[in-house]
């Protein structure tokens, strides 16, 4: 059984996007628009990790923090906001968060929070990843590949990331996109292509390539040999 997690988030977009990625990533997720029915759930259930957005119909989501603490259920809380005024997160986290991220924020960014919060027994491994000779640290935002430090963008970084969490895998690059940016992709855009050759070039000043175009279906994270099989 996955560990369960409440999504408060009143954009469809971004509720959809988060949603769909922790189900990916093996979490029980459910979703809530607004602030009653929000309140309903998180009181009618118990919840491993409360995600929740700042501004929202009904009660916001400072109020219905106050709320949770008052009644004493201290469910680790991971504020979602537009916000990044030190005040504002100040507020979140003197209500009783426990921690936040600003939008807009990558998946690789949201879920290394999640899986801090949740303290999944394996959490090193977790968030340890590595392929071939590329390792990733999802915690401290480290990338090396044989022992030489990477240095990424925040999108190739994501970018990586996720290549990383799905190694061997042919993904779309509508997949790719929707993950990595958090938005629909438009075929028309080269932004995508343009990432994938510069996270190529960093990765191969150190190594052979492991970034494969598949011709038509997306890319592939494999050894040369893995592409050909
Ligand atoms: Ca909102």
């Amino acid at each position: 059984m996955g560990l369960r997690i409440l999504v408060i988030e009143d954009e469809a977009e971004i509720a959809d996007f988060i949603l769909r990625g922790l189900r990916e990533e093996g979490y029980v997720a459910e979703h809530a628009a607004e602030g009653n029915a929000a309140w309903t759930l998180m009181e009618s259930s118990k919840w491993d990790l409360i995600l929740l957005d700042w501004w929202l119909p009904g009660p916001d989501g400072l109020q219905l923090l106050h709320r949770l603490r008052e009644k004493d259920l201290d469910t680790p809380v991971l504020f979602l906001t537009a916000r990044d005024a030190v005040s504002d997160k100040v507020r979140g986290l003197d209500a009783g968060a426990d921690d936040y991220v600003c939008k807009p924020f990558t998946f690789a960014e949201l879920l290394a929070r999640v899986r801090a919060l949740t303290r999944r027994p394996r959490r090193g491994a977790d968030t340890l990843l590595s392929f071939d000779d590329v390792q990733l640290d999802i915690m401290t935002q480290r990338a090396e590949r044989a022992g030489h430090a990477l240095m990424l963008t925040g999108k190739e970084y994501a970018l990586l990331a996720f290549f990383m969490r799905h190694p061997r895998e042919v993904l779309s690059r509508t997949r790719i996109y929707e993950q990595v940016w958090g938005e629909r992709f438009d075929k028309m855009s080269n932004s995508l292509e343009v990432h994938v050759m510069e996270l190529r070039r960093v990765l191969e000043a150190h190594g052979p390539r492991l970034i494969h175009t598949m011709r038509g279906r997306g890319y592939l994270l494999g050894t040369r040999a893995e592409e050909l099989s």
